[in-house]
């Protein structure tokens, strides 16, 4: 059985491990482990930990194939650019994968929440499909914009969430916002060697 476990430690809120955003932050933590050139069973079991999830049995090899098939088609949602493209995207995931919306407790061990998998027990790239649809959904129904993008430094793969209300995010990372800064500087005005702060991404 996959959930979070009710361990509670000193400022811990144990509901907040069960928010929307904290499952749409794992959603595009895996779908970067996921695009690793060859992303270890363990390494993908450390990311859902890091998460909060229990990994009560090691993932397999074919479990990490599922999943990374998963990430990919969770990942067009990152990269449509625009609200309405990620809402038709995601409508299309919704109507593949989704079964009935119900509610769970995982009997008793988290608070209730929405699953639109078809089981507690359902295979991890079913899982992960269903609740990162769910958690997209309710972001872009909730802010009426894309719930995430692509990272905009040249190279990099990753993916990341937009920002509440504040400007539009760019970067994965303060450390993609920051190379991208010093290269733009450097283009600018020439081999400085003061590059500039580092920013937001
Ligand atoms: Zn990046």
């Amino acid at each position: 059985m996959r959930y979070i476990a009710k361990v509670l430690s000193p400022g811990d809120d144990w509901s907040t491990r069960h928010s929307v955003l904290a499952i749409a932050r794992r959603t595009a933590a895996l779908i970067n482990a996921l695009s690793a050139d060859e992303p270890t069973p363990d390494a993908v079991a450390d990311v859902l930990r890091a998460h909060g999830e229990e990994v009560s049995r090691p993932l397999s090899a074919h479990d990490v194939c599922t999943l990374r098939s998963a990430a990919s088609l969770l990942r067009e949602v990152f990269t449509a650019g625009d609200a309405d493209t990620a809402a038709r995207i995601i409508n299309g995931l919704l109507q593949r994968s989704s079964g009935a919306l119900r509610l769970t407790s995982h009997g008793g061990n988290t608070p209730w929440h929405p699953h639109l998998d078809s089981d507690d027990d359902a295979p991890w790239d079913e899982w992960f499909l269903a609740s990162s649809c769910l958690a997209l959904t309710v972001l872009l129904w909730d802010r009426q914009r894309s719930p995430g993008g692509l990272c905009a430094s040249a190279g990099c793969p990753n993916v990341y969430l937009t920002q509440g209300s504040g400007p539009s995010r760019r970067y994965c990372s303060r450390r993609c916002a920051t190379r991208e800064r010093v290269a733009a500087h450097r283009r600018g005005a020439g081999h400085s060697p003061h590059p500039p702060a580092a920013h937001r991404p």
